[in-house]
């Protein structure tokens, strides 16, 4: 039996109940399709972190740009947050490590605010959410269908929607939200999503709180989670690698040097792989008529989610009235 919706949205993860979410907010008829479970957005450290991501993740976009158009879509969050019921925690972050001033000066060339503090440097420009919280938020009181699309073929002016267990969808609009992997697609979309890379990522879990805000250090970082903290992450180009006990023995070292710490005590490891293009930015847009990617935001899934939502929402409404 073949079922339709407006617009079915192939993905759960932060980008995919972002768009959503703000779609139903806007009085759209939507369904989410994913087979549940943990994914990137769900491990993710929760971090809105435009300065610290400018600055030591910096990636191939002229920089200034780069931190301006971070910095636009974490100044999307306060009313974001606010529609859709998530706590946003503005606490900023603390950098601990070599080099206070030139960071303090690297920071402000970029277009954030930031202070001298005892330990090295205040900037209190990037906040934090809980990710499990939020993406509860995201999905509250919206459609979900548990299952795993199989291929995404065009019919008429629709597109029809298989899973694996046979089930077919009808949707006006479809939104491919799907992180790293992918349905069988139509070529021409096939070729574009081929440019997402993936990029592993561990970090480790404790039920120690370490920091009483985020903190960031040389190949690290520390944030508080629930009752404890995440310290996290490595990258592992080309997906979680077989074996990694060496980079998540040099995590923890970090830390432990950073924090101050003689050892960080038991951890919980939690995995993650991020969608990731060559330019470090997103791949989103109508790549043929109704069907919409919001794909590979790299390390800041969180941070740029709702710009996402806004751009990918507004393809939609464009095409859909235009
Ligand atoms: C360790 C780690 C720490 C991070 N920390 C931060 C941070 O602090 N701040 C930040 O901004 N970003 C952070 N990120 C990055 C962020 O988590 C990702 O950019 C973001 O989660 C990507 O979201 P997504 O919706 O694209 O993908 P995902 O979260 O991977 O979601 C994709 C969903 O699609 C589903 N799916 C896949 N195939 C199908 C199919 N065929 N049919 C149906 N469903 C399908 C999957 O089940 C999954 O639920 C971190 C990432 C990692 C790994």
């Amino acid at each position: 039996m073949t079922s339709s919706c407006d617009i079915a949205v192939i993905g759960a993860g932060v980008l995919g109940l972002a768009v959503a979410a703000d779609l139903r907010a806007r009085g759209r008829d939507v369904c989410v399709i994913d087979p549940g479970g943990a994914n990137a957005s769900s491990v993710a450290a929760g971090m809105i972190a435009p300065a610290m991501e400018s600055l030591l993740d910096p990636g191939a976009a002229e920089p200034v740009n780069r931190a301006a158009l971070l910095r636009q879509a974490r100044d999307r969050w306060p009313a974001f947050a606010a529609r859709h019921g998530i706590a946003l925690i503005r606490d900023g972050v603390d950098w601990i490590g070599p080099d206070a001033d030139g960071v303090v000066a690297q920071l402000a060339a970029l277009g954030f605010a930031a202070e001298r503090t005892e330990g090295g440097v205040f900037c209190p420009e990037d906040w934090r959410i809980d990710p499990v919280a939020a993406l509860a938020a995201l999905g509250q009181g919206g459609e979900g269908l548990e299952g795993r699309v199989a291929a995404v073929q065009p019919h008429g002016a629709a597109w029809h929607l298989t899973l694996t267990d046979g089930r077919e969808i009808l949707a006006r609009s479809v939104v491919l939200a799907t992180g790293t992997a992918f349905p069988e697609l139509p070529e021409t979309v096939r070729r574009a999503v081929d440019r997402v890379q993936a990029i592993g990522g561990r970090l480790a879990f404790t039920t120690r709180r370490l920091v009483g805000r985020p903190a960031r250090f040389a190949g690290g970082y520390a944030v508080p989670l629930g009752e404890g903290t995440v310290i996290g992450a490595t990258m592992e180009a080309g997906g979680l690698l077989v074996e990694a006990s060496g980079l998540q023995q040099t995590l923890l070292e970090r830390a432990c040097e950073a924090l101050g710490l003689a050892e960080i005590g038991p951890v919980e490891w939690r995995t993650g792989v991020r969608g990731a293009t060559a330019d470090g930015l997103p791949l989103i847009g109508e790549v043929l008529p109704g069907l919409h990617l919001a794909l590979a935001p790299r390390r800041n899934g969180w941070l740029m989610a709702p710009a996402v939502a806004a751009q990918t929402v507004a393809g939609i409404e464009s095409r859909q009235t235009g």
